[in-house]
């Protein structure tokens, strides 16, 4: 989406029309000259397909707009790299954001077509693992609402996320094929294409007097080609893009090899090519670590870098001003190698001085961490590095002496301090860390929460923080509202018009004007049918995907996320398990009647998560079948984790478990979307937890356990989990049926290392907190029996979650990192 080159002036054509009968009639037509299809004979995926190509002629209205406008305005432009973009379906989110929603439903009403039926037929774009490449997503949205022109880059992954399936209750992994049907919503840009270069060697010629020039010869090459895909913001006032790459070979055949007879040898180039962007790495919140993953992160970086560099060509006659029109926002560590890349581009190849690049560079790049586990900062072994990239190791190590040399003048750094802000790590095998190297080469370094970010100053960046005292600052995450409220929840979105008009739909922070209705006994009650509603939906689910019913008067306690030890379903787990004796052993008590869902994927390579799966359906199947159990108590492991399924998921929930341990978790986002939607949360004093608690108010939040700076001094003390289990007897008999094989009789010692883990050293504090988050159960439990009480707070929670949203995490974005 480049300026016109045409030299004619050609008129523009008419905007489309958004009346029902129009939109028709074109469907039909899609379908017929696109599709080749009939309409008596149409199937519901072409029905989807048609409607998708009409909504999209009218985003393409809109996109060539937005994409004039920036360069009649020359604003800066703001690119977001992500390796990952949890995006989801998109038909509902472009189709409400044009405000299309009626008219399309009544376009494919007058052609017998239900809209909820091939909505949910649309492929769930999984390209992205969890947390990281759904903020990834929410901010494509926000930015096109906010009015920033931007650009996200990423790769387009033939194969998504892994689908799960569950068989005898472990998770086996299946490929995921979200491009089966083709995927209208994506353009080929064939022009848009770059040679990406790995290996080879580095040469130097003349150049002047003493600085030569450096050119790298690549002994590999591939071709990176441009997908777009269009992002519609809110009330579709502009419409930006996503740019995705796919590697193509530059000799799809190699004909002499095929001539000589080889014929598997002629496709090697090829298949080699294709391999590079093939599937997204399956691993959350800890590095892939192979050396396909760093030809991975090569490829999208330096082809967007390219891509970059020859827009900002088009318009400018140079790079001097590069960091006035251009910011590029590394979503963690993945693209960091973008920073070397930006170097070479504009040293090697442009012919910078090194010292000016260097300071462009900086003013063009910021990042975001988003973790803090030593052992999840992506690091590189140097040999893999400078066998792949053997220019950039060198930037690595002049870049590297200019900050050293800056370190050792400015601020006289010890030895150990030099050694910590070093790009590499000369601990044993030397590897370049690439959170030092994204740290350096940006202005801007943000963490995203408050705690995340204090966290950060003394903990992995100590001293590159000491060195740069103001470049750490704090972004905390966001939700868009508008797939996270408007459509995934029609019903309270309407109920929440009727109470306080419209003004929410384009500022969530007016949401509070919903706060005098919290003590209103019609709107507490309304606010209720709602969440009913929802919950008989999930319910309904549950039943056709699994076969178990569900009480939708009971309380729904969901803990959806990736699975994590750290995110301690275990403890969860645990306490059903408890709960689940206490029931049997009181059966004259009146106990709240709960049903705890779960759902997550878990890395295929993470031993203990899948476990704690095959644990989550082993307890699930003993409880649910359990007569003097009498329904008190459900437990249900949904599978296949993803967008669609949240977007079900969360607006049923009564409760919404955010359980790290304390200090572990940078954020969560699904935090906020659960509080949106008037679920109560019952978590730990973690990532964004502790300022939801500031917005929603110590009564309207269950807070337990202990906090990150207790964690910090139990673990350099010395924890003793043995001792503390051995004073809590409810504790004690959860873990021993576990780890005896009461709920595992096929196999007794299934779960024995698992529960030893709590035992011997219990580093993610279960056994730690499981008094704490008891009790908390029983507090929320408390709270149920006064519904009156139960949803005051949930409407308080729905009030004011509004400063979650992502639309203002983007604009401090752009007022405080890019200038924008
Ligand atoms: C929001 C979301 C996440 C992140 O959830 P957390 O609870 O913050 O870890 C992960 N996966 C999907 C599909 C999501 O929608």
């Amino acid at each position: 989406m480049d300026k016109p080159s045409s030299t004619v002036e050609i008129p523009y054509p008419a905007p489309r029309s958004s009346r029902p009968e129009i939109m028709a009639e074109e469907i039909i037509e899609r379908l017929t000259y696109r599709i080749g299809k009939d309409a008596k004979v149409a199937k519901p995926h072409d029905w989807l397909t048609a409607t998708i190509l009409v909504v999209r002629d009218r985003i393409i209205d809109r996109w060539m707009e937005s994409t004039r406008k920036a360069y009649k305005t020359g604003a800066k432009r703001v690119y977001y790299l992500s390796l990952e973009f949890l995006i989801g379906r998109l038909m509902r989110d472009a189709v409400s954001n044009l405000g299309l929603m009626s008219e399309i439903r009544d376009a494919l009403i007058s052609l017998g077509v239900d809209i909820d039926v091939i909505a949910g037929l649309e492929p769930d774009a999984a390209l992205g693992n969890g947390g990281l490449g759904r903020l990834a997503a929410c901010f494509m949205e926000s930015m096109a609402t906010v009015d920033i022109p931007a650009y996200g880059y990423g790769i387009r992954y033939v194969h998504g996320l892994f689908r799960q399936q569950m068989a005898d209750g472990w998770q086996v992994e299946l490929p995921e094929t979200w491009l089966a049907h083709g995927n209208p919503w994506e353009f080929e840009r064939r022009e848009s294409s770059y040679e990406i270069g790995y290996g080879g060697a580095v040469e130097t010629v003349g150049g002047y007097e003493d600085t030569p020039r450096y050119v790298w010869k690549p002994a590999e090459r591939v071709i990176a080609m441009a997908y777009d895909t269009p992002i519609v913001g809110w009330r579709g006032n502009r419409v930006n893009t996503l740019r995705l790459w796919s590697a193509q070979p530059i000799d799809p055949i190699l004909l002499d090899a095929f001539n000589a007879g080889d014929h598997i040898g002629a496709l090697r180039e090829s298949n080699k090519a294709e391999a590079l962007t093939r599937v997204l790495y399956p691993a959350d919140a800890n590095p892939a670590g192979q050396e396909l993953r760093l030809r991975q992160e090569f490829f999208f970086s330096s082809a967007s870098l390219q891509d970059i560099l020859r827009r900002h060509l088009q318009q400018y006659p140079d790079f001097t001003n590069l960091h006035e029109k251009v910011s590029i926002q590394l979503n963690d560590t993945h693209p960091a190698i973008s920073i070397t890349e930006m170097m070479r581009l504009l040293v090697d190849i442009h012919g910078m001085d090194f010292q000016q690049a260097w300071e462009i560079t900086r003013e063009t790049f910021s990042y975001t961490n988003h973790t803090l586990l030593p052992e999840a900062l992506e690091s590189w072994p140097v040999p893999l590095f400078e066998r792949l990239l053997p220019r950039h190791m060198q930037l690595v190590y002049a870049i590297n002496a200019l900050i050293l040399v800056e370190a050792r003048k400015q601020k006289s750094f010890s030895d150990t301090q030099i050694r910590s802000i070093s790009l590499i790590d000369e601990g044993g095998e030397r590897r370049v860390r690439m959170g030092n190297l994204a740290f350096v080469g940006s202005h801007s370094v943000n963490g995203v929460s408050a705690l995340h970010t204090d966290l950060m100053k003394v903990t992995v960046f100590s001293d590159l923080h000491k060195l740069y005292p103001t470049r750490i600052n704090n972004k905390t995450n966001g939700i868009t509202p508008r797939r996270w409220l408007m459509q995934c929840n029609p019903g309270l979105t309407s109920l929440i018009r009727d109470a306080i008009g419209d003004k929410f739909l384009d500022d969530t922070q007016a949401l509070t004007e919903l706060e005098k209705f919290a003590d209103d006994n019609a709107f507490r009650e309304k606010f209720a049918e709602v969440k009913r509603a929802n919950k008989i939906q999930l319910a309904n689910l549950v039943g056709s995907r699994m076969g178990i019913r569900l009480d939708p008067s009971a309380l729904f306690d969901i803990q959806i996320k990736r699975i994590h030890e750290y995110k301690r379903q275990l403890l969860n787990i645990v306490e059903a398990v408890a709960l689940y004796d206490q029931i049997r052993s009181h059966p004259e008590l009146d106990w709240v009647p709960r049903v705890k869902l779960f759902a997550g994927k878990a890395a295929p390579s993470y031993h203990n998560a899948k476990l704690i799966i095959k644990l989550a359906n082993d307890v699930a199947r003993v409880i649910n079948n359990d007569p003097s159990v009498r329904g008190l108590l459900k437990v249900v492991f949904v599978p296949n984790y993803n967008v669609s399924l949240a977007e079900i998921m969360v607006p049923a929930a009564d409760l919404s478990e955010q359980i790290s341990t304390a200090g572990m978790e940078a954020s969560g986002t699904g935090n906020m979307k659960f509080g949106l939607n008037g679920a109560l949360t019952i978590g730990t004093l973690d990532g964004a937890n502790v300022e939801m608690k500031e917005h929603v108010g110590d009564d309207n939040i269950v807070i337990f356990g202990m906090t990150a700076d207790e964690v910090q001094k139990v673990r350099d003390e010395g924890h003793n989990p043995r001792a503390v289990i051995e004073k809590s007897p409810e504790l004690a008999q959860a873990l021993n049926a576990i780890a005896s094989g009461v709920f595992s009789p096929d196999d007794r010692s299934r779960f024995s290392a698992l529960i030893d883990g709590i035992y011997s050293h219990d580093w993610f504090m279960v056994a730690a907190d499981f008094d704490a988050y008891a009790a908390a159960q029983r507090t929320v439990d408390q709270i149920w029996t006064d519904p009156k009480s139960w949803y005051s707070k949930t409407i308080l929670n729905t009030a004011r979650m509004g400063w979650f949203s992502s639309d203002r995490t983007i604009r401090q974005y752009a007022s405080e990192i890019w200038r924008a």
